[in-house]
């Protein structure tokens, strides 16, 4: 039988914020190819844990092991050039530049930090900066967003703003292989159409051999395109396993009835 090894891997990972503990030795894994999604009630911890992959903030225990590689100790312009790329539940653009400049910004995080850029930008060479150009037209036409490259990223609503941060994390792993795309809470606050919209994205990106874990609330979401779910409540994984499975669980019932407002 084909033994898969996992791209990713997290073990035991902890994390306390003056004495309260966010993440308790949580351990999961996730294979090439695979969409993963992260659930829990408020405070679950969902969001620590993508800030402790992605070096936001440093890991108190445990380890983080990404193709073969320990991330503990990098910082997150590192682990993005390892090929780990994520989306704020906040958002985050640059809301001054127009929404190429978005993309084009973190295309070119792929050759340094954050710092460099404008140096970088000095130094570009015309053909260095068509290319750019034309990948980053690339993924806003892959993410929809073509026709609004030109807009300023404050200007459009705000299923584009997500869909632009979506672009901003596919062009940290462009032309990657064995990446891993994190999605803090990709649908929130979006109109129902625009769900959609993100939820065919996700999966195409699937199709393009990427990897995704995403957090998410809403449970039409989760049980239609994961392939696996975790499950967080106070900092601790309870359970994981395929959608039908987490449905029916007990344990995970109990942990949304105490938390109705995300209770699916
Ligand atoms: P989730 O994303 O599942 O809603 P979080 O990871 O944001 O949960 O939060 C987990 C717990 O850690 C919560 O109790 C939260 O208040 C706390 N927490 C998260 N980030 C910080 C921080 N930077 N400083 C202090 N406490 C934090
Ligand atoms: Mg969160």
């Amino acid at each position: 039988m084909l033994k898969l090894k996992p791209i990713f891997k997290a073990k035991g990972i902890t994390k306390r914020f003056n004495g309260i503990i966010a993440l308790d030795k949580v351990s999961f894994e996730i294979y090439k190819n695979e969409i993963v999604s992260l659930i829990g009630p408020n405070g679950a911890g969902k969001s620590t844990a993508f800030n402790l992959i992605n070096g936001f903030l440093p890991i108190d225990a445990g380890s983080i092991m990404f193709n073969d590689e320990n991330l503990n100790g990098l910082l997150p312009y590192q682990i993005a050039q390892k090929g780990i790329a994520y989306t704020f539940q906040d958002i985050r653009l640059f809301n001054r530049l127009s929404v190429l400049d978005n993309v084009m910004t973190a295309l070119k995080h792929q050759h340094g930090e954050d710092w460099m850029t404008p140096f970088f930008l000095w130094k570009l060479v015309n053909k260095e900066e068509k290319m750019l150009k034309e990948k980053a037209f690339s993924i806003l036409e892959f993410v929809g967003l073509k026709e609004k490259y030109n807009s300023n990223a404050d200007s459009i609503s705000y299923g584009q703003m997500k869909l632009l941060s979506l672009a901003r994390a596919l062009a940290v792993i462009y032309g990657k292989q064995n990446s891993l795309i994190l999605l803090d809470e990709p649908v929130a606050g979006v109109h129902p159409r625009m769900i959609d919209n993100i939820v065919q994205l996700i999966k195409k990106i699937r199709e393009n051999r990427n990897t995704v874990l995403f957090i998410e609330h809403n449970m039409n979401v989760v049980m239609g395109i994961s392939d696996r779910v975790i499950v967080l409540n106070a900092g601790v994984k309870i359970v994981e396993g395929k959608p039908n499975d987490i449905k029916q669980n007990k344990e995970v019932i109990l942990a949304y009835l105490g938390h109705r407002e995300h209770a699916a």
